[in-house]
């Protein structure tokens, strides 16, 4: 179905972490920074907010785990957390998966920038986006 099933299939090798019957984890082919990892759920779903909540449940349990171990292990200081959604946010690869990115310092070889957009009316947008 894509090139991580094709994954979880064995049809292409990678450098597995993490397996149990729903989870799998493996070492990023680009290595954005040493360790940097990815979580997948076994079972094919486009992106997080696609996924029904025990695949993302199983998923994020399996981060916090293997995140805290390749903190500890790999003697990085930061870590980020992420997962794209749909091209315009970065998604190259279309089944949910969850970066584990160490950091080292702020000037590794990561770069995510948080850059301020034009002023934005706050209570309006809670009107609009109020759960
Ligand atoms: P995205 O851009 O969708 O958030 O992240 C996809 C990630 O998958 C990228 O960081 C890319 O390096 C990684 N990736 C793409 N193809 C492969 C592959 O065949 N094997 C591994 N291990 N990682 C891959
Ligand atoms: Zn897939």
């Amino acid at each position: 179905m894509c090139i991580f099933c094709d994954i979880v299939a064995g049809k292409i090798p990678a450098y597995k972490l993490y397996e149990d019957d729903e989870v799998l984890a493996f070492l990023d082919i680009s290595q954005v920074t040493k360790g940097h990892t990815l979580i997948i759920p076994k079972a094919h779903c486009d992106h997080f907010l696609a996924c029904d909540s025990e695949q993302m449940q199983a998923v994020m349990r399996v981060a916090q785990r293997l995140g805290k171990h390749i903190m500890e292990s790999i003697g990085a200081n930061g870590m980020h957390i992420l997962s794209n959604i749909h091209e315009a946010a970065g998604q190259s690869v279309p089944h949910f998966h969850v970066h584990l990115i160490p950091r080292y310092d702020e000037n590794d070889s990561c770069v995510i920038t948080f850059n301020p957009s034009e002023k934005q009316n706050l209570e309006q947008l809670q009107k609009q986006l109020t759960l």
